[in-house]
């Protein structure tokens, strides 16, 4: 395995922003990695893994130590009670692992189409989607453990997954480096047809019995309208998660804002949608301070339109956030990983 010095990381985000890394490699198999954390360790640099880097914005100032781009391939499928056990190399592309499963006519990730990354990028911040998250499909992960060199399997139940959350964002699990993530999908498996914009996109289309492909053609299309084409602007989706908030601080909020949406989110709690306080509460839909900007289909979407910093999308980003502070008390939270 090589290890290169002075990569540019712009390259490697979907933001298209970010400095160089001092080291750099690609791993794919445990080798590898084995190899990276060792050099590492010797160098006396901290580490920093890439997936497909869709979900972070990187300084110019760079990563001073070394990015392990993960690669690991593979796919596998086994038989098991009740639907199929996937095993999924972490450096398979998300969407066209999806692709693949939908066309063997396995259920459960067809609403996740569309989203950019790797496998194991996904359950790092539990992707979610049209009304589907990763782990209600997920089976068990397999982890190395870079500080005691270890490889071992963990249960759904130990991610400790919620709303864009796992314990691989948090103390306990950061260090961790997923190899392989295991799906657990049914071969005859109920479509969710449920959520509001694919409802009425096969409403339109007057799709009455969808198949599993119709619905992943769906969200595809409907996604298109919603993100900017990544192969001309930078991005890394949503910026910002929905904030969940106590039922009575939203309906003391309701007195100056009677339409403001709430879903549901567990007892006493309500989750907003941060694109209507973004747009209706504070228009910023569209708003651009040089090539940082808002995009005009959906206010949640930062986009590098050319030559924008991380420090100047972060600014938009703390800007829109103190704005939504100020108008209605809500602490919105970042969804990007800012290193
Ligand atoms: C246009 C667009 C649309 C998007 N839409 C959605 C959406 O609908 N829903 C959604 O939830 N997200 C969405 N995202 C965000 C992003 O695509 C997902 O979070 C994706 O899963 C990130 O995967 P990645 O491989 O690119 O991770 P990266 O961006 O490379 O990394 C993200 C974090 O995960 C860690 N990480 C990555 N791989 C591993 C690994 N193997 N082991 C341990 N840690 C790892 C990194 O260190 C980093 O902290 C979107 C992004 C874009 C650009």
């Amino acid at each position: 395995m090589k290890i290169e010095e002075n990569i540019s990381l712009k390259e490697h985000t979907t933001f298209k922003i970010g400095g160089k890394a001092r080291y750099f490699c690609l791993v794919q198999n445990e080798k590898d990695l084995k190899e990276a954390v060792a050099f590492a360790k010797r160098e006396k640099v901290p580490t920093l893994v890439l997936g497909g880097g869709s979900n972070v914005l990187i300084s110019e100032k760079g990563f001073d130590g070394l990015v392990v781009k993960i690669e690991l391939k593979g796919i596998e499928f086994e038989e098991a009670r009740g639907g199929v056990l996937v095993h999924v190399g972490a450096g398979e592309n998300w969407d066209s692992f999806v692709a693949e499963t939908v066309r063997r006519g396995l259920f459960g990730l067809e609403n996740l189409s569309g989203i950019p990354g790797t496998v194991g990028g996904a359950p790092v911040q539990n992707i979610g989607a049209y009304g589907a998250e990763v782990k209600d499909v997920f089976d068990s992960v397999e982890v190395f453990d870079p500080l005691t060199g270890g490889i071992f399997a963990m249960t759904k139940k130990e991610c400790e997954f919620a709303y864009r959350d796992s314990i691989f964002k948090h103390e306990e699990g950061k260090h961790l480096i997923i190899l392989r993530v295991t799906f657990f999908l049914k071969e005859n498996g109920e479509l969710n047809t449920s959520y509001k914009d694919v409802k009425k996109y096969l409403e339109e289309k007057k799709i009455t019995e969808p198949t599993q492909e119709e619905v992943r053609n769906a969200v595809i299309e409907i996604r298109s309208k919603k993100f900017p084409d990544l192969k001309k602007f930078g991005t890394a989706g949503s910026f910002f998660k929905n904030p969940i908030i106590q039922r009575e601080e939203f309906e003391k909020l309701l007195n100056d804002y009677p339409k403001l949406p709430s879903f549901p989110a567990g007892e006493g709690l309500v989750k907003i949608p941060a694109g209507y306080l973004f747009d209706v509460i504070c228009g910023f839909k569209g708003v651009r301070h040089g090539d940082a900007g808002v995009f005009e289909n959906q206010a949640l979407v930062l986009v590098n339109w050319g030559k924008a910093t991380a420090e100047e999308i972060k600014k938009l980003a703390e800007e829109m956030r103190a704005k939504v502070k100020e108008k209605t008390g809500i602490e919105i939270e970042f969804e990007v990983n800012i290193l």
